[in-house]
Order: structure tokens, then C-alpha cells, then sequence
């Protein structure tokens, strides 16, 4: 197969072949396509877009680059939720421990930062020890013990979107509906799943910017799940704002924390509540009373101890990953909050270090916002609509004149 001809072939907007995707991303996944290749390629169909039927066929060729979750006969329903991503979304280590406190299995495969917005792995690697790389037989035995397990692709699962979503990350191309909906789906369906709810985004901090686009793209996600006898639902929510209080790994971390404490903020509450009841078999109210009794709470340090964390970190939250500069940024004026640009907040914090420029950075845990002000809240004068978590004085004043937001 010769590539640069696929790459041209797709650049001037032509229809590939179901062998040709195939082979390419086989090609890919066993490093017999380099990345400034598969940078063009991606490119390309950034441009070009995809019909459904190559959707379709990168979809299976990235779930086949690796192993398919086989589960034990008569093993309890499958579960799971996926983002299309946004900012201060920290919606999946609440929910994942949630589901697990029923009779279902959550095997949960989740991403790293990617564009401006953050990444569950990432997250849950300011957790001292956690380990996201688990085996499939690793998989296996933890899930049979406490119903869930949160990791990432590996070379034996997924590894094609393992290297296509890293190389996204730092080569804007990732907001284009085939190849979400290719990365998405190929995790998801690799993990053999029996239901499966996603949370679709739209606004300044998502990659679909308009809620009809964020439609089009439920559609071809949900498509995906059904055509592999996956039951799939889907939420439309805006991004104009981030969600909850907090922007950064260990931030969120934190406020995750809250949340399974029964002390969350009202938006990731019932964000995680309306995502949790689409999959489980429990009534939304039961689910609600899971977070205020601590019952998520304990399935959430089950996990983190299964997966090598230390839990006693969460003894003291304030000293869970301080940052060096800790700053208000404040109201000019009383009124009420209008807006706070997820967008601006989101490519702020990967300049604070909450994301990556390339594919070999490092991920400052601290770094970030929290005391975030919601947007219809009244502001003082002089009161913080949020605060800035910093390596440095010139990072957070850079950080203080990217941030946006509107008092009246
Ligand atoms: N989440 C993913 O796993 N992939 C994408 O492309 C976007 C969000």
C-alpha cells in the first residue's frame, strides 16, 4: 500500500476504500506509518470529511487494531459513558464509581487532555500511584471484584487511537466529526459494552461549537453504537462555561471528591445523574442518594486503591497538589455573572501547564482554576469570580488577561 497516494487521495476529497482504511490503520498501529503521515492523512480528513461508510470502516479498523473485550458468560451488564469532551468536565470519575455501586460492570476506557479540553487519564494521574495501564487480564479480575476499572489504550487495546489521539492533540485536527466519532467508538466498542450513554457537547469550550452540529454528531456516535448492537443514548449539553467550580487536573480531582462526598456543585451533580440514570437500572433519586451517603464515595476509593493510588491524599484536600501562586482574579464591579468563556478558560489552562503543545510534554497536576463564580451568580466588587493555580507570577498574570468573562 502506498501511502502518500491514500493521502492524496483523501486530500483531494475522493471516498476510500473499506481496504485501504483498513490497511492504513493497521499499518499505523504497528509503526509501519509514521506520524507525519498519519498527521497529513488526519489533515485531510479534517478537510475532506469522511461519508458515513469510511466512518464506519475507521471505526472498526481502530476497535480491530487491538483486542476485543471478551467477558464471562453470564457476567452482569456492561455500562459506560463518554464526553465528546469539554472544560472543568471531570463528569466520569463521579460517575464511574457511581454505576459500580449496582450489579453492572463499568470497564472504563478514557482519554488524555485533547485540544483545550482535559482528560480523565491525566486527571487521575495527580492521584500518587494510580495506574491507568492495565492488561485485559487486570481488567478482568478487578472488575470481577468491585464492578469497575478506569484505564487507558494500551498497545494491546486500541492502539491505533492510542497514537491518533495523542497526535490530534497537538496537530488541530481534532475537531472533525469522522475522527471523533472513530476514536470514540472504537474504545467503546473494544470494551464489548451492553449500554452506552454519551454526553455530547457544544459551545466555545467543545469542539462542535453549535448545537446542531453537536446534533450531527450524536447522530453518527449513536449510529455506531446501535449498527454494533450497543444500546446508545446521548445528552446535548452546552459548554459556554466549564463545568462545576474547578479547570485542572488535581483541581478536579478535588472537586470529584466533593461530588462523591455529597458536597457538589449543582451542574456536575445533575449532569452525572441525568448521564448515570440513562445506563443504570436505578431510579435518578437512588443515584442522587448514593453521592449524599457515601456509597459512591467508598466504590470511588475501592477503585483507587485497586488501581495502586494512595487514598490518604484525600484526607487533606488543600495539600492535594498546591500550586506555587494561588491568586484571585476579582469583579470590577457588583452585578451578576453573565458569562465566563469556557474557550478562553480551557487554552488558558493548557498554558498554565493543565495541557500538552506536544505529544512528549509533561502535565502539571496543580496548575489550573478553582472558586469558579456560575454564570447568573452575583458578584461584589472586588470579589474573586475565580481562582488562578500557577507554576509562576508571569504564568498567572498571563493567565489572569486570557481569561474572559462578563459582570453586569
Ligand atoms: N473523546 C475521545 O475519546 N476522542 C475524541 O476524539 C474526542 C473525545
Amino acid at each position: 500500500m502506498h501511502i502518500p497516494t491514500l493521502i492524496e487521495k483523501k486530500r483531494d476529497g475522493a471516498c476510500l476504500e473499506d481496504r485501504e482504511i483498513a490497511g492504513l490503520i493497521g499499518a499505523y498501529s504497528t509503526g509501519g506509518v509514521p506520524d507525519y503521515q498519519m498527521s497529513a492523512f488526519a489533515m485531510a480528513v479534517f478537510f475532506r470529511g469522511m461519508s458515513d461508510g469510511e466512518t464506519a470502516a475507521l471505526t472498526a479498523a481502530m476497535r480491530d487494531s487491538g483486542r476485543v473485550f471478551r467477558w464471562p458468560e453470564g457476567s452482569p451488564p456492561k455500562v459506560d459513558k463518554h464526553s465528546t469532551g469539554g472544560i472543568g468536565d471531570k463528569v466520569s470519575l463521579v460517575l464511574a464509581p457511581l454505576l459500580a455501586c449496582d450489579s453492572l460492570w463499568v470497564p472504563m476506557v478514557s482519554g488524555r487532555g485533547l485540544g483545550i479540553t482535559g482528560g480523565t487519564l491525566d486527571k487521575l494521574e495527580s492521584i500518587p500511584g494510580f495506574n491507568v495501564h492495565l492488561d485485559e487480564a487486570a481488567c478482568l479480575r478487578q472488575i470481577e471484584k468491585i464492578g469497575v476499572f478506569m484505564a487507558g489504550q494500551t498497545e494491546d487495546f486500541c492502539p491505533a487511537d492510542k497514537r491518533l489521539y495523542a497526535l490530534r492533540d497537538v496537530t488541530a485536527t481534532v475537531p472533525s466529526r469522522p475522527l471523533i466519532i472513530a476514536s470514540i467508538m472504537s474504545k467503546k466498542l473494544a470494551e464489548s459494552l451492553d449500554r452506552l450513554v454519551l454526553d455530547v457537547k457544544f459551545g466555545s469550550g467543545a469542539f462542535m461549537q453549535t448545537r446542531q452540529d453537536a446534533e450531527l454528531l450524536a447522530a453518527g456516535l449513536s449510529a455506531a453504537g446501535k449498527n454494533n448492537g450497543v444500546r446508545t443514548s446521548f445528552l446535548l449539553s452546552p459548554m459556554d462555561e466549564p463545568l462545576g467550580r474547578t479547570v485542572g487536573n488535581a483541581l478536579e480531582v478535588r472537586e470529584a471528591v466533593e461530588t462523591l462526598q455529597g458536597r457538589g456543585p449543582d451542574d456536575l451533580v445533575n449532569i452525572t445523574l441525568d448521564l448515570a440514570a440513562a445506563v443504570s437500572d436505578t431510579p435518578r433519586d437512588v443515584l442522587a442518594k448514593r453521592l449524599r451517603d457515601g456509597s459512591a464515595w467508598r466504590k470511588f476509593l475501592a477503585l483507587v486503591e485497586a488501581q495502586g493510588g494512595n487514598p490518604r491524599v484525600f484526607d487533606d484536600l488543600a495539600s492535594f497538589h498546591p500550586a506555587p501562586v494561588i491568586r484571585p482574579l476579582l469583579s470590577p464591579q457588583d452585578g451578576t455573572l453573565l458569562s465566563l468563556d469556557a474557550g478562553r478558560m480551557g487554552r488558558a489552562a493548557v498554558e498554565l501547564g493543565a495541557g500538552r503543545h506536544k505529544t512528549t510534554d509533561a502535565i502539571d497536576p496543580a496548575v489550573g482554576f478553582s472558586g469558579l463564580k456560575k454564570t447568573g451568580e452575583p458578584v461584589a466588587k472586588g470579589e474573586p469570580v475565580l481562582w488562578i493555580h500557577a507554576a509562576s507570577e508571569s504564568a498567572a498574570t498571563t493567565a489572569a488577561k486570557a481569561v474572559q468573562f462578563q459582570v453586569q
